[in-house]
This record gives structure tokens, sequence and C-alpha cells, in this order.
């Protein structure tokens, strides 16, 4: 199989006549030792099945179906979703592998979205360089509607990277540090140099490397709570108020979660009363709590207490 380098990816978009959109955070990579480092970092063994958003001229695409797995690839853009079959076909891969949705990745809904050919099975991987502009939309998405998601590979915007990977109290700490924690770890794998993309786009980029966790598991080990007897339907009631709180407090990260919380609370002493229920100084600002305290929050809210039990 041959991969795509500089003069492909003109080639195509020529032939295409494709001029790459900045909106649709079109920059394609053109270098095939970039797009083998990330499909080997996904650890893929031949015969699974891959989810990449934004497969482009399919520089990833093609470097994914070496690895011998088959790849769903949903793309926005039509006229690079109809050529990438082409394309596949021409550099020694086979098209049979490949399953190609023309549409927004934020419209996927569920795994019964992904339309998946006789034989496969859903997706546990999600491999890709992601159009830069949405890139944590996209991850939080996917976790939350492919419960069979068990890891992503992406590669994004450094900046993005850094805010992901961020620890309470980094600079970088925000909601979407807190809201990939909920759902699992995440961990910067390797920097990519501008370099390597057509056009060379005017940030640097990472790659990060997420692994989802049980969060049955967390709420048990975390919160002292027993869990078991929750439904999927509780736990996630319980996410969308995590999620909630975090956008309420990092919306006015420089106020303190007396103030902060007092919208999402009610009022400003219904907010006190909720974090001292949830054992949180309301003195404190929203960069220095976990993802835990964040559900010790939200349970309080939901249920009264943080020491929840299995909720009626
Ligand atoms: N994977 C290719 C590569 O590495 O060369 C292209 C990556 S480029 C950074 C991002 C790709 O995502 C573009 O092809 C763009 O058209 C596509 N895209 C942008 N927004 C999208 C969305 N909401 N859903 C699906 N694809 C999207």
């Amino acid at each position: 199989m041959f991969l795509l380098g500089a003069r492909d990816i003109l080639a195509l978009c020529a032939a295409l006549e494709v001029s790459p959109s900045k909106k649709k955070g079109q920059n394609f990579v053109t270098d095939p030792g970039t797009v083998r480092r990330i499909a080997a970092a996904a650890g893929i063994s031949p015969g699974d099945t891959v989810v990449e958003i934004g497969p482009g001229l399919g520089s990833l695409t093609l470097a994914l179906l070496e690895q011998g797995c088959k790849v769903i690839a949903i793309e926005i853009d039509p006229r690079l979703a109809a050529a990438l079959p082409v394309t596949v076909s021409q550099h020694g891969a086979s098209s049979a592998d490949l399953h190609v949705l023309t549409q927004d990745a934020l419209e996927i809904a569920g795994v019964s979205d992904l339309d998946l050919p006789a034989g496969w099975a859903a997706p546990r991987q999600l491999v890709a360089n992601l159009p830069y502009n949405v890139a944590t939309p996209l991850l939080l998405h996917f976790l939350e509607v492919l419960p069979g998601l068990e890891c992503a590979l992406v590669m994004v915007q450094a900046e993005v990277a850094e805010r992901w990977v961020a620890g309470v109290a980094d600079a970088a700490y925000g909601a979407p540090s807190v809201k990939l924690a909920w759902w699992g770890s995440v961990k910067r794998a390797f920097k990519v140099g501008r370099n390597v993309f057509y056009p060379a786009p005017n940030v640097d980029s990472a790659v990060v490397d997420f692994r989802r966790l049980e969060v049955r598991q967390r709420l048990e080990e975390d919160l002292k709570l027993s869990p078991q007897g929750w439904t999927d339907e509780t736990i996630e009631t319980l996410r969308q108020e995590v999620f909630a709180a975090v956008n309420a407090a990092f919306s006015q990260r420089r106020k303190t979660l007396r103030q902060s919380l007092a919208g999402y609370a009610g009022s400003p002493d219904a907010a006190v009363a909720l974090l001292e229920a949830a054992s949180i100084s309301p003195g404190l600002r929203a960069e220095r709590l976990s993802v835990t305290d964040f559900t010790k929050i939200a349970a309080a809210k939901l249920y009264g207490t943080s020491d929840t039990k299995c909720p009626e």
C-alpha cells in the first residue's frame, strides 16, 4: 500500500477542485510518517473496526487500512466523501474495508446511525485528525452516543490538547478537562509540527490518547457510592447534572463558587447549601474542583445529599 505525500494531496485537491476550507478545519496531512505513527500508536489489531471522523483526502484512512482494520469514515464534505473509496482503491487498499458516511459527525445519535455493513462489529476505537474548531464537542459527543467506544487516539490543536490533559489548578484546567475526566483518562502522546499539513495551520498540533473508564467503578471508588443498582439512565441523569454544574462554574471561573453557582443552584444561599452538603468550601473557584467534587455537587442537587445511596 502506498500512502499520500505532498504531491498526491496537491494533485487530489486540483482534480477534485477543492480549496481547503478553514471553516471545516481542512488541513490535510502530507507526510506518510506522521499518519503511520498515529495508526501504530492506536494499537489496532487486524479485523478491528475503527471510526474515523473527517477522513478528508484519505491520508490517515490509508494508514489505518494498512493496519488491517475496517474503517468507518464520517466526512461532512461530500466532494471528499465521494472521492475516498476511489483513492483507497487506487492506493492498494480494499474499499470493501471502508464504509463512508457523508454527514456531520455531530449528528450521529447512536450506533444505529453508523449503518454498519453486515458482519462489521461496532467500533471500539476512534482514530482521527479532528477538525480543530470542533474537536472538543466531537470527542465528547462520541463518548456520549457510542458507549462501546473504549479509546480514542486523536490529533488536535496543541492548546486544546493542553486543556484536555490539564489537572486540577493547572492554568489550562477548565470545563473540557473535567468533562473528559468524567468519561476516562487522557494523556498526551506526541507533538506534531506545522510542516506536515497542507495548508500549514498557524497552530501546533498534538496527538492525545484517551481511554474510557467504567463510570460505575469510579463512582464507587471516588464517592464511596454503591452504584451497582444504578441504571444507565440514572447515571446519565447524574452526568448531565455534573456537566451543568461544570458549565455554570467555569462560565464565571474568576468568581468564587458561592457566586458562580448561584444561577445553577437558584440563589447564592442555595449555592452555599449545596456546597456544604457536598463538603466543598463556597470560597473556592471552579479551577480547584475535581470531577469527583463536581459529582458530589450534582448528587447533592439531585438527591439532597452527596452521600448518595441508590436513588429511588
Ligand atoms: N483526516 C484527514 C487528514 O489527516 O489529512 C483530514 C483531517 S482535516 C484536519 C479535518 C476533516 O474533517 C476535513 O476533511 C473536514 O472536511 C472534516 N470535517 C469537518 N467538520 C466535520 C464534521 N462536523 N463531521 C465530519 N467531518 C468533518
